[in-house]
């Protein structure tokens, strides 16, 4: 059985403690490794081993961080066949989504920030009039803590990773104990592109023992953080009142609104990939399918035809469009929604059972669900599924569009189908969310701010928004004769 270690100071080493939990293989629903639960004592090693590699880190050269950020990236894309297998393995997702996008996507943030720290810059202000200058250097932080989800794991990781040390800080990171294993192996790839020792450092473990002793770590000055809206609450309580920077990425319930004007072909096909990509488990996708009522109809018939042709299946095989869900205790989570649809008035239109994949009869596997709703207040349009199921509805007017859309308690981000450009306006003005979309899904640039609105979060990540977050401005004001 594999056993996977911390990767401290450079090394891989075992948990001080000896304590270890087991990680499944979600498409044969199997425990097929062992993953350290680090203790607070583990997380006070890899703290060390980070300040104690800060005050080189943060003066090494742009260029020579730039370069070393490249090498990382180059490796990762050297190794996406390894990294694309075992992350399927480790999350259930599809390898044919893990190597076009995940593991692309994980080089591609190391990339960007190679390139953008030496891009970024700070203001200055002459003070005209009182002989004064002013200007902002913008310091890393020290030691920072990054915490991520299971649902994209090495994009993620990676995602805060990247502008962290780019710009000059020293990190403690945890994935999530459900799929660990890509951030085992990126702890290979930082040695051998030659990230000196400690600038990441990399403890496995539960939320509830290794991310809580990081959040509490007293000298750990800032946490960045993605996963569900209750946890982020909760980590914003620990960390208050020590006065942490706090970066939250949290849940979402995003809707999708097509009107009839819209290129219905693309729309239509967007609309599949935008519901059940990663079996839905990604946090934006669209999970609230909003329609006008003029196509509904002719939308309800022609999206169940296509969802009917995606076929549910082993992830490592290539034809498959929809893998297995991350865990059994999540498989039955998603499932619960499904069954208390009838009670919340919805109908299912199709989907909505487990699937037996012959050869992998234990895995987690579930069909993709279309539910329709009456009413937004429902709990299936309320709350976060996270999973391969998404509620219809019809609406009559823009007005009633944007109210349905608006009325959740999340903001992450909404997908617009319409060619009217008026429309677009208002609704990108008026939509209470992080990230409009509008004709397409999951665009994604990494220089723009990513992040959610009301419980989807606190904060911005992406291009200079991760720097400014990595870095603590501080106004210098000189006086001259
Ligand atoms: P989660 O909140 O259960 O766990 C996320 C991470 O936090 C894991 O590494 C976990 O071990 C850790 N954690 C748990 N309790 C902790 C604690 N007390 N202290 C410190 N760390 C703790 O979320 P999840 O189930 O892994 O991921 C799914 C959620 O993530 C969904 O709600 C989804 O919407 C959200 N998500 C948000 C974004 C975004 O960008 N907004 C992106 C991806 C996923």
């Amino acid at each position: 059985m594999n056993k996977i270690q911390n990767y401290i100071n450079g090394k891989f080493e075992n948990p001080i403690h000896g304590v270890y939990i087991d990680n499944y293989n979600p498409s044969i629903g199997e425990i097929y490794g062992q993953i350290p639960n680090s203790s607070k004592e583990d997380v006070e090693k890899a703290y060390q081993a980070a300040a104690d590699a800060f005050p080189a880190w943060s003066n090494t050269t742009l260029d020579e961080r730039s370069k070393i950020l490249s090498k990382i990236a180059n490796l990762i894309i050297e190794k996406i066949d390894v990294l694309a297998a075992a992350e399927s393995k480790d999350n259930g997702k599809p390898i044919s989504l893990a190597k076009a996008v995940d593991i692309p996507r994980a080089a591609s943030n190391f990339q960007f920030f190679a390139n953008a720290i030496t891009q970024f810059s700070s203001e200055a202000h002459e003070s005209v009039g009182l002989n004064a200058v002013n200007f902002t250097l913008r310091q890393p932080l020290g030691v920072v803590g990054c915490i991520s989800p299971w649902n994209l794991p090495l994009y993620l990781f990676t995602w805060k990773i990247a502008p962290a040390i780019a710009s000059g800080n020293c990190v403690v990171a945890k994935p999530s104990e459900i799929t660990p294993i890509t951030a085992y192996f990126l702890g290979e790839i930082c040695n051998e592109a030659g990230l000196p020792k400690g600038v990441l450092n990399i403890v496995h473990g539960l939320g509830t023992t290794t991310g809580q002793a990081i959040v509490e770590h007293p000298n750990i000055k800032a946490i960045s953080f993605t996963g569900g809206t209750k946890t982020g609450a909760h980590i914003a309580k620990v960390a208050a009142p020590m006065f942490k920077k706090l970066s939250l990425e949290l849940g979402g319930k995003n809707p999708n609104i097509i009107f009839a004007d819209c290129d219905y072909d693309d729309m239509l096909q967007t609309t599949v990939r935008s519901s059940f990509a990663n079996q839905g488990q990604i946090c934006l996708c669209g999970s609230r399918i909003l329609v006008e009522e003029t196509i509904y109809e002719k939308f309800k018939e022609d999206f169940i035809k296509k969802v009917s042709e995606l076929k549910v299946g082993n992830p490592s095989e290539n034809t498959t469009d929809i893998g297995a869900l991350v865990s059994k205790q999540h498989l039955e989570k998603v499932k619960s929604y499904i069954d208390i649809s009838e009670n919340e008035g919805g109908k299912i239109l199709f989907g909505g059972n487990k699937v037996v994949v012959s050869g992998n009869e234990n895995g987690y596997y579930l069909q993709p669900t279309i539910i329709e709703v009456q009413d937004n207040n429902c709990r299936l349009n309320q709350e976060e599924i996270f999973g391969p199921v998404v509620t219809l509805m019809s609406f009559k007017t823009d007005e009633e569009a944007l109210t349905l859309a608006n009325g959740v308690k999340y903001g992450l981000s909404t997908t617009l189908w319409t060619n009217n450009l008026n429309r677009t306006m208002q609704f990108s003005k008026q939509l209470q969310t992080g990230i409009v979309w509008v004709n397409t899904w999951m665009l994604r640039d990494l220089r723009t701010p990513f992040g959610g609105a009301k419980e989807s979060g606190v904060g911005r990540e992406g291009g200079f928004e991760a720097l400014r977050f990595f870095t603590e401005p501080k106004n210098v004001c000189i006086k001259y004769d």
